[in-house]
């Protein structure tokens, strides 16, 4: 009998490299997809649509919230961002793992809603730490730094309904963490219980 994918939440504070390592983790892994979500923000230098994110306007993704074609969404510095039903379900239904990497009000809601989600945050090996991997991106200004700081270490105080916490020290290390978390939750005898009929 076919396993069922898992559904898989990455979250953690912005610098902690949740798509550095959730790529390096899937690298020639066919049992794995990601979730492309939707958000209403402007595409960055280099961004593609339907591989980042589709680029919506804000008329659509009111529709598609209202629609309930989200299965999770929340807004996040002045914008909407959101998870596609329909693409997670078709592919759970197909056995595949299937990786989300949002933040954390939108976590929240999918922990509510299937509770046997695979909840997993990455985090820095220090706040000192981030703040060096931020300011040696040279994209952001000193005081957008110090916001994403404060708000990291509001997200430390939310995070504790998440089941599993990756330091990204190294990000082979991190990635075979990952995956070896995804591996143990397959495992779990909830989920084979038929084996011992
Ligand atoms: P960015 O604009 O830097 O790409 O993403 C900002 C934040 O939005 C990141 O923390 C990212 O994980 C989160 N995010 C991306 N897609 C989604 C989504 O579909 N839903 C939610 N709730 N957060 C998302």
């Amino acid at each position: 009998m076919r396993e069922k994918g898992k559904l898989i939440v990455l979250s953690g504070p912005s610098g902690a490299g949740k798509s550095t390592v959730v790529f390096k983790a899937m690298e020639g892994r066919e049992d794995f997809c990601f979730s492309t979500s939707v958000t209403t923000r402007k595409p960055r230098p280099g961004e593609v649509d339907g591989r980042e994110y589709f680029f919506i306007d804000r008329e659509r993704y009111d529709q598609m919230v209202d629609r309930g074609e989200l299965l999770e969404h929340a807004e996040y510095v002045n914008n909407g961002y959101g998870t596609p039903r329909a693409f997670v379900e078709q592919r759970l239904a197909e056995g595949m793992n299937v990786v989300l990497d949002i933040e954390i009000q939108g976590a929240r809601q999918v922990y509510e809603k299937m509770p046997d989600a695979v909840m997993i945050f990455l985090i820095p090996p220090s706040l000192e730490e981030l703040r060096r991997r931020l300011e040696g991106r040279g994209t952001d200004t000193q005081e957008a730094i110090e916001g994403r700081l404060a708000r990291a270490r509001q997200e430390y105080e939310e995070a504790r309904f998440y089941r599993y916490i990756v330091v990204n020290e190294v990000v082979d290390k991190a990635a075979a963490e990952f995956l070896a978390i995804v591996t143990a939750e397959h495992c779990r005898a909830s989920d084979r219980l038929h084996l011992l009929k």
